[in-house]
């Protein structure tokens, strides 16, 4: 019977415990993400001498001093520049635009073979180098052009590196090296032989390559979740991944050969400021459809949207401004980004939006590596290897990261619609209940009689329902008070769920009218059971509250051609004739219904 187990079957409430309670309170959560931060650890720790792969062959430069101009000098000309030493083999002057002279005292004696000057990664467009000669007698040094590179000079079989990678003399020479700087100018200059050159570019490759392959394999593994549970999220963080790719990608000249023709016109800076900008439009719009905040929190998803606006802005600004000016405004849009998202994801955590506080883990990992390379750039922080190689570590780390967060906000999502279904489940529970006897209500009556009609004339097979009325309840209240009543009422309800089977359900029609309804069984059985309920209640409704009462009963089966309201209709009549024939029993419906009144 429905009614005896209603009080287990009702959905249980969602708790209050907020999303970050619950993550707290399992380890098992926590797991993953030192794993994750282990890793990533792990990685620096590892990666960090691999720029320096070839420190074995590797010899310190001489001397070094640097000079800049913004006007064009020719090398003699540049010669009377105003030097400064550089400290070790590192150079950072933040962003700028125009040249940088550096004089160099190489030493290659103790070598055999050639050796090969690196300059990495500075943003910069056109390297010249030149050898000083003696003087001659005018007192002017002779100048001897040594090599140019206005676009990238290769190693045998190797792609290309961009001109940062020029022959150098065997002894002790002075050269003078210019670079029409475009931005960022954080570098390192480097003398190797050309074997160690060609295993740094090797190992570069294949770092990239695995990379790459770990970056793509997750952005096309995401776009067919995306397909497969059709959730839009997964495309904002292919496409953010593709874009971190093709940023790293520009940075360390892997990409440079691949890239369309187009965008060979466009200097190294400017082209990863385009990069950085795909990666803020498409990181923002994922973060966006993360959070859930064009309808969880408009506030922030304006602040988001105008973010969005700034980084579109930054293609059309760099072009027009000047390196330096350019760079800071990426820069400036970068920092603006990346403490924005930390602030929508915050916000949203705040409100208890449990992937939040993944998506706020991952991200402020990236965020520390993303400020400090900024810091780099900025010249703050001296050129460093590990700083360089954050980037693309950091951003590995955080698409494993996000890859997680957007498990969570799946299980999220799952959880929601559950809890909505639970939700729409005890609603309609409580709406179909009646709250004084527990029974079934009127409303559940109309939509549970359509469907067992239904079903009993689908299958052929037999449905019966019993009208019940309390006898002279008018009397028994005005004698003994209507809570007295209501007990009765109750008590009746209690003896009609005791007496029917599981499959057997019961109804509180109207003020003391009850209807049962039993699928599958026939007059015979239905009188049966309503005249159990009769005799139970005759016999055991006497209550503190008052003497027990009685009832009347009357019992239809659903016959050929019936519907719903017939057959309710027919029980009624029984009921009637029941109560006619004095009260205090059962009746059969009567073959036909009793003729309409006319009119
Ligand atoms: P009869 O034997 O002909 O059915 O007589 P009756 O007095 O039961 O007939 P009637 O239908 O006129 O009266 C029904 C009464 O049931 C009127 C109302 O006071 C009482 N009643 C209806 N709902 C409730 C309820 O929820 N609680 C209580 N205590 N009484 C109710
Ligand atoms: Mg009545
Ligand atoms: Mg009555």
């Amino acid at each position: 019977m429905h009614v005896a187990g209603w009080a287990s079957r009702e959905p249980r409430r969602r708790g209050d415990v907020t999303g970050r309670q619950r993550a707290a309170r399992s380890p098992g959560r926590w797991s993953w993400r030192l794993v994750a931060w282990s890793v990533f650890v792990a990685c620096l720790v590892v990666g960090s001498p691999f720029p320096s792969a070839g420190h074995a062959g590797e010899r310190p430069l001489a001397r070094a001093q640097w000079a800049t101009t913004t006007q064009s000098l020719s090398p003699a000309e540049a010669l009377d520049l105003d030097f400064r030493a550089m400290s070790g083999d590192t150079l950072n002057l933040g962003p700028f635009q125009g040249d940088i002279w550096l004089r160099l005292w190489l030493d290659g004696s103790e070598m055999g073979e050639r050796r090969w000057l690196s300059v990495r990664w500075p943003y910069a467009r056109d390297f010249r180098f030149y050898l000083v000669g003696s003087r001659s007698a005018d007192g002017k040094p002779s100048l001897l052009e040594w090599r140019e590179g206005a676009h990238p000079i290769g190693l045998p079989a190797i792609p290309t590196d961009p001109g940062r990678l020029l022959p150098a003399f065997d002894g002790k020479r002075q050269f003078l090296l210019r670079l029409s700087a475009d931005g960022p100018t954080a570098m390192q200059l480097t003398l190797d032989s050309v074997q160690t050159e060609r295993n740094r570019l090797l190992s570069r490759y294949l770092l990239f390559g695995i990379y790459l392959g770990a970056m793509l394999g997750m952005a096309t593994y995401s776009l067919f979740l995306m397909l497969a549970l059709r959730e839009r999220t997964y495309a904002g963080y292919a496409a953010f991944l593709a874009a971190t790719v093709l940023y790293v990608g520009l940075r360390y000249n892997v990409l440079g050969p691949l890239l369309p023709e187009f965008l060979h016109w466009m200097s190294p800076a400017r082209q990863a400021q385009l990069a950085v900008a795909l990666m803020a439009l498409s990181g923002i719009g994922f973060v966006r459809r993360f959070l859930q905040s064009p309808r969880d929190d408009p506030r922030a998803d304006r602040v988001l949207q105008l973010l969005m606006l700034l980084a579109l802005s930054t293609v059309p600004a760099s072009a027009a401004l000047s390196g330096e000016l350019s760079s800071l405004l990426v820069m400036g849009m970068v920092v603006a980004t990346v403490l924005g998202i930390f602030w929508a994801a915050w916000r949203s955590m705040g409100r208890g939006f449990r992937p939040a506080f993944n998506l706020l883990i991952s991200w402020s990992m990236f965020a520390v590596v993303v400020l400090l390379y900024l810091a780099m750039l900025l010249g703050v922080l001296p050129y460093s290897a590990v700083l360089t190689l954050g980037l693309p570590l950091g951003s590995l780390a955080l698409a494993l990261l996000l890859a997680f967060a957007l498990g969570s906000r799946i299980r999220h999502k799952q959880r929601e619609e559950a809890a909505l279904e639970r939700d729409r489940d005890r609603y309609r529970f409580l709406s179909e209940r009646d709250g004084l006897t527990g029974l079934y209500n009127r409303r559940a009556l109309d939509r549970q009689i359509e469907q067992a009609v239904d079903v009993a004339l689908r299958d052929g097979s037999p449905l019966s329902l019993v009208v019940i009325d309390n006898d002279h309840f008018k009397g028994y209240n005005d004698r003994y008070g209507h809570l007295a009543g209501d007990d009765a009422l109750r008590c009746l309800a209690r003896t009609m769920a005791a007496n029917v089977r599981q499959d057997d359900l019961c109804f509180r029609y109207g003020g003391e009218e009850f209807v049962i309804l039993l699928p599958g069984q026939t007059t015979v059985q239905a009188m049966a059971v309503a005249e159990r309920i009769r005799e139970a209640y005759r016999t055991g409704s006497a209550s503190d509250s008052g003497p027990g009462g009685t009832i009347s009963l009357g019992v239809a089966e659903l016959r050929p051609g019936d519907t719903a309201t017939s057959l309710l209709a027919r029980g009624d009549a029984a009921l009637y004739h029941a109560k006619e024939q004095g009260r205090d029993r059962v009746e059969q419906a009567p073959w036909a219904l009793p003729e309409t009144p006319p009119g």
